[in-house]
């Protein structure tokens, strides 16, 4: 089962992808927690993608692709998995055809949780991430029982550096010129399902569960 989570930034594609996973019991995979990873180990990786990450940048696709079609052909993937954030530009989700049909896989599921923009801000101006364990909570559509602690592991909460609001702006403009495309790119294919991601949480798994049900 490869599925796709595409969406704007702040949609709701990071929250809906770890339940799917686990659910599904496929990997989880997201480029921006392997890049904030390689941020917080200070990798050479890590410093060049965040000079773009802290601008609302994409991190050019020669630094993403070769780390995508490596990760997934590591031995956790045979039964499928999930991306969260991968595709980002029509070259990357070229590429990633190519290496899928080497193998004579292809995307089964791209699912799209569309939000309007009006949304987008709260939502990532209320967006809370765990500095140990990564985990996201919402201040006010999911908080934390303690606040600005983590449930999962005790972690401080903190507001990431993409998330100010002018980053945010700038986030949704490229959003919509070079992520927006891969709608009309999965459709072709057949591929795309759109699902209501203005509803509240559960309501947005219930309704991919539904698609991926059929
Ligand atoms: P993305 O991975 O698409 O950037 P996230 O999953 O991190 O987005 O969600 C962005 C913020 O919105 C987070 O703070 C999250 O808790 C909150 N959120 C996610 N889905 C919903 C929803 N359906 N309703 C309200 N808030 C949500
Ligand atoms: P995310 O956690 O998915 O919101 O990603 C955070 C940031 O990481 C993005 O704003 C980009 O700068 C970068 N990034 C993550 N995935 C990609 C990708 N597939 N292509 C380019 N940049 C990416």
């Amino acid at each position: 089962m490869i599925i796709i989570a595409l969406g704007a930034p702040g949609a709701g594609k990071g929250t809906q992808a770890k339940v799917i996973s686990e659910n599904h019991g496929i990997p989880h995979i997201s480029t921006g927690d392997i890049f904030r990873a390689n941020i917080k180990n200070q990798t050479e990786l890590g410093m060049k993608a965040k000079a773009y990450m802290d601008q609302g940048l994409l991190v050019p696709d020669e630094l993403v692709v070769d780390l995508l079609v490596d990760r997934i052909k590591q031995a956790d993937c045979v039964k499928g998995y999930l991306l969260d954030g991968f595709p980002r530009t029509i070259p990357q989700a070229e590429a990633l055809d190519r290496a899928l049909n080497n193998r004579g896989d292809k995307v089964e599921y791209a699912i799209n949780i569309d939000v309007p923009d009006e949304f987008i801000v709260t939502r990532m101006g209320g967006r809370r991430a765990c500095v140990t364990c990564g985990a996201t909570y919402h201040v006010e559509f999911s908080p934390t029982k303690v606040e600005g602690i983590c449930d999962k592991c005790q972690g401080s909460l903190i507001v990431r550096d993409d998330d100010k609001p002018e980053t945010v702006m700038k986030r949704l403009e490229i959003y919509h010129e070079q992520t927006q495309p891969l709608i009309d790119y999965y459709a072709a294919q057949g591929a795309l399902y759109t699902v209501d991601g203005t509803k509240d949480i559960a309501d947005v798994t219930a309704q991919i569960e539904a698609v991926l049900s059929k």
